[in-house]
């Protein structure tokens, strides 16, 4: 799924979970959970760091820009906001583990990288085409965690 969903996952349980020791290993879950999903991916076959740095910076944007104004808007206490954060963090690391995977495409991020294709089941084919269809899970699952954010 995007950035921006796998953030705001990530926000939801780190609002709702005071341990880091729980947040951290659950966002991660979650993250190849939802990575399990039918979803669009911007990136393909063809895709290097080069043509592709302002989807993601694009899309890390956006999540960032909604957490950092849910946080505005809640008000919430520093432990709060450092859960928030870490989730967040969480919930998007196994992504930076493929950008980092595609700088150095070796040993344990070989094998990281392999299992994340393998959660995606569907990875670079058709079926992660960049659609409307195909993006639903990621709009559905964006709009649950928002409306989890504000409540
Ligand atoms: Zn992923």
């Amino acid at each position: 799924m995007i950035l921006v969903t796998h953030a705001l996952v990530g926000a939801v349980i780190g609002k709702n979970i005071n341990n880091p020791l729980i947040i951290i290993p659950l966002s991660l879950v979650t993250h190849y959970a939802l990575d399990s999903q039918r979803h669009g991916e911007y990136l393909d076959k063809t895709s290097k760091f080069g043509n592709t740095w302002w989807k993601i910076a694009l899309d890390i944007s956006a999540g960032f820009l909604f957490i950092l104004s849910f946080i505005t808007i809640k008000d919430f206490d520093l432990l709060r906001i450092r859960n928030i954060l870490i989730g967040s963090f969480s919930s998007l690391f196994p992504d930076f583990l493929t950008l980092l995977f595609w700088i150095y495409p070796a040993g344990f991020l070989k094998k990281l990288h392999s299992f994340h294709e393998w959660v995606h089941r569907y990875f670079f084919s058709e079926e992660l085409k960049w659609s409307l269809k195909n993006a639903l899970n990621d709009i559905l699952v964006s709009l649950l965690a928002i409306i989890f954010l504000f409540l």
